[in-house]
């Protein structure tokens, strides 16, 4: 497919060759990369994006899945370009700001104190550091494949099943250690050897890079209770699954009592955002006022924190979802359809892990038959699952982003699922 592609994105090729030349790797997130050159956005509107060659592709990638009412969805531009109007940096306290806290606050019972960053990976350094601060203790425990951004206070340079490395240079990294998701009995003996020294726990209710799988409520029951009386934070990573699935968070639904939860994407409608919030005795920890420098964790934000833009765009698409919550019975549906259709397309050859409107399909090799934490979707066929992503780029006007999850949008319908299953169909491999 790689000639059709090519034919049909010449301007694209032209321009990503000047990018090349500037950007590393050509992008600004290496995740963005495919071969032989990704097609370059022109536009976008509902559920489609449209290259410079005007080249029109059905989207499940969707923003790094942060826009679940779909690209340029009417109500946020309206707010949002009522707000360019008045400006969109102030750099100090705003009214906008205030607003989308309050919705946070009465629909995530732990965001008793919240604090804004412009991205999830600021949120979750913030996050561990507080926790570090607060126990007074030094080490963080992650999952296998658990992903939290590119802050180096979460990266490890081994134990990452779906390559050797997640970075070199990583500073402390005797301070994370990992264990592996859903399976209590070895993450606790691991955590009982640490736990002197255990600040806190951090967990992705479904892994979201590490292969889009759900977390067993015992699972995350069982960790949360070893926190609680070792005291050490027990912090959700609700950054892919906050305001996803329900108005809220997932934890409720799990009856989880999370000590910090942090967010961003869905919570920033397609805006610059990450949101570190939790509970007031821990989030005061920060508060600067009458204590020592030393004492002190420090929690900054950054010059573009609480922008009113992203603010406001937060505002207005939270707003939606609140007014509107059959969007979420709507794309949760899709989902389900979805990943029921493309297991029957592969007859027995997949594994389509999600909930909700996330899915992801994994092409099952050496004995693997199902997907309960990363290493299992580390040992799938991920050149497979690029080669049949970017068949449907080239060939279906389909876009997921090579080897990654899909998300449904509002913008979305089950029709949409059709063409894809059809696509999926008249995939040879
Ligand atoms: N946490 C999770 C669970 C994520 O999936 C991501 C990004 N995909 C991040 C944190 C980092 O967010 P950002 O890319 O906004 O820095």
């Amino acid at each position: 497919y790689t000639k059709e592609y090519k034919k049909k994105t010449p301007a694209s090729a032209k321009l990503f060759a000047k990018s090349a030349k500037m950007h590393i790797n050509g992008v600004s997130h290496n995740i963005r990369f495919y071969e032989p050159y990704p097609f370059v956005v022109k536009k976008s509107l509902g559920k489609n994006l449209i290259d410079v060659d005007s080249n029109k592709y059905t989207d499940y990638w969707m923003g790094h899945w942060a826009l679940i009412l779909g690209h340029g969805p009417k109500g946020v531009k309206k707010n949002l370009q009522k707000q360019i109007e008045k400006s969109w940096m102030y750099g100090t306290v705003n009214e906008q700001t205030i607003l989308l806290s309050e919705l946070i606050s009465k629909a995530v019972s732990v965001a008793e104190k919240i604090r804004y960053v412009t991205s999830g990976t600021e949120a979750t350094m913030y996050a561990v550091r507080l926790a570090r601060s607060v126990t007074g203790k030094k080490i963080i425990a992650k999952i296998d494949g658990g992903w939290h951004g590119y802050t180096s206070d979460l990266l490890k340079s081994v134990n990452w099943p779906f390559s050797e490395s997640e970075s070199s240079g990583v500073v402390n990294e005797e301070q994370i250690i990992s264990i592996p998701y859903n399976d209590l009995v070895k993450s606790l003996s691991i955590l009982k050897k640490y736990c002197k020294e255990l600040a806190g726990v951090i967990i992705e209710p479904v892994l979201g890079g590490g292969g889009c799988i759900p977390a067993d409520v015992d699972y995350l029951k069982g960790v949360q209770e070893f926190c609680k009386k070792n005291n050490s934070l027990f912090i959700l990573d609700e950054i892919v699954t906050g305001f996803r699935f329900r108005f809220g968070c997932l934890y409720p639904t799990m009856k989880l009592d999370p000590d910090i939860v942090t967010l961003g994407k869905i919570v920033g409608g397609g805006m610059a955002i990450g949101v570190m919030c939790g509970k007031k005795e821990i989030m005061e920890y920060a508060d600067t006022t009458g204590k020592k420098k030393s004492e002190r964790s420090y929690v900054g934000g950054g010059t573009f924190s609480a922008n009113p833009a992203s603010m406001v765009a937060g505002f207005s698409t939270l707003s939606e979802l609140k007014s509107k919550k059959s969007i979420y019975s709507k794309i949760n549906s899709i989902g389900k359809y979805a990943r029921k259709e493309i297991t029957k397309t592969f007859d027995g050859k997949v594994a389509v892990t999600g909930k909700g409107s996330l899915f992801m399909t994994h092409f099952l090799k050496d004995g693997i038959t199902e997907i309960t934490n990363s290493s299992q979707a580390a040992k799938c066929d991920g050149e497979l699952l690029a080669k049949y992503h970017f068949k449907m780029i080239a060939h279906d006007g389909i876009f997921f982003l090579p080897g990654k999850l899909g998300a449904i949008s509002d913008a979305h319908s089950k029709s949409d699922i059709k063409k894809m299953v059809k696509a999926s169909e008249d995939f040879i491999y």
